[in-house]
């Protein structure tokens, strides 16, 4: 921060003065930072803020995370007549707000865990915390059409699972030549009438068996050396797919009222690699059975270090997870360790908020 920018000057460096500083700079400090704004840091966040843990959620710029770009959600329990996924996330964040997590909608731009309080940035801003817990989950990978954009929750989507059943006795298209694409394709089969599956090379990067299992499949159909050009809206619903075939150029298009891209994904870790433990893929890694990172007082939950579920509901699990580990950690630190839930939190209660 510049001194042009400072909310606060002290003159004088008798004890009044650093006393008064040395408010002001915990004022500053959190017990905990909650990164991410997606099903993982909004429970995170909630379970913080009824543990008097007083989080501070940074959201990031476009909050709500994969789920905002869902239409209806009808596999969240509780939920028996589905919810639209922003409404959802909506409620995530109110559910978090009502017990005093705070919020920042704003991105994350750099970390600094390698001394305690640890630091965390929006660009010069500088927040610091006891704890930090990271949630900031893993993006599906796009074709990158604008078409495909518009109608994201209107026929595109990201997710079998989540989204098969609103295609029965339809006909859809899964893009991709991986194991996602081979067992999105094989699910859908379930609801839909015809599942054409197209892929940019003849080869497939895919698991033999898993390509076995997807050609078994009488209603699974290959179209391969070919890419999506446009995803075509009839009434502001997907209707078709134009198609050109990379060896011959030629166009066609595809009769589909859904499109499944399933290209891989990408989980958001770029601002932690050079500090987090983290595999190949750049997917953060936690100790087996609990959200502790390589950090004592780092914790990481949800999509950010889960290849294999992806789900809401599995990454909301994730972050309950992970703040209850916090805040055992942090009462560990401040000498009651065992008594995470009952603990005192002077620090907490006084602060201001
Ligand atoms: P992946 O293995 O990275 O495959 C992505 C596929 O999408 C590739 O075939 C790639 O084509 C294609 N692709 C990438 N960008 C594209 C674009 N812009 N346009 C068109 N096509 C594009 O991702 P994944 O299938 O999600 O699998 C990720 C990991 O999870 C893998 O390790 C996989 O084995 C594992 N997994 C396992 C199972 C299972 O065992 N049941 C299920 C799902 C996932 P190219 O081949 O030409 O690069």
């Amino acid at each position: 921060m510049s001194d042009e920018t400072r909310e606060l000057i002290i003159i004088g460096g008798g004890p009044a003065g650093y006393t008064a500083a040395l408010y002001a700079a915990r004022a500053n400090l959190r017990p905990l930072i909650v990164i991410g704004g997606g099903p993982a840091g909004y429970t995170a966040a909630l379970y913080a803020a009824r543990a008097n843990l007083r989080p501070l959620v940074i959201e990031g710029f476009n909050w709500g995370g994969q789920l905002m770009i869902t239409s209806d959600v009808e596999n969240y329990p509780g939920y028996p007549e589905g919810i639209l996924g922003p409404e959802m996330m909506q409620d995530f964040r109110r559910q978090a707000e009502r017990f005093g997590a705070e919020f920042v909608t704003d991105d994350v731009t750099r970390v600094d865990f390698s001394e305690h309080p640890f630091r965390v940035y929006i660009g010069e801003t500088e927040y610091r915390s006891e704890a930090v817990i990271v949630a900031t989950g893993a993006s599906a990978r796009q074709l990158g059409l604008e078409s495909e954009r518009t109608l994201q929750g209107k026929g595109v989507s990201y997710c079998a699972v989540c989204d098969a059943a609103f295609f029965r006795d339809r006909e859809v298209i899964v893009v991709g030549g991986g194991d996602s694409a081979m067992e999105e394709a094989i699910f859908l089969t379930k609801f839909a009438n015809k599942v054409t599956l197209i892929h940019r090379r003849p080869d497939f990067r895919a698991s033999p068996i898993m390509i076995d299992r997807a050609r078994a499949n009488e209603k699974v159909e290959f179209l391969t050396s070919a890419v999506v050009e446009e995803v075509v809206a009839d009434n502001g619903q997907t209707s078709s797919v134009r198609v050109r075939h990379l060896d011959t150029g030629e166009l066609q298009e595809i009769s589909a009222q859904g499109l499944f891209v399933a290209i891989g994904h990408d989980p958001n870790t770029k601002l932690f690699l050079d500090q987090l433990d983290h595999d190949q893929a750049g997917y953060l890694v936690t100790e087996p059975g609990s959200t502790r990172t390589n950090i004592e007082g780092v914790f990481a939950a949800g999509d950010v270090v889960d290849h294999t579920y992806r789900q809401a509901v599995t990454a909301a699990g994730s972050g309950t997870m992970a703040a209850l580990d916090a805040e055992r950690w942090l009462a560990a630190r401040e000498g009651h360790p065992g008594t995470a839930a009952t603990a005192p939190r002077p620090e907490a209660e006084k602060a201001p908020v």
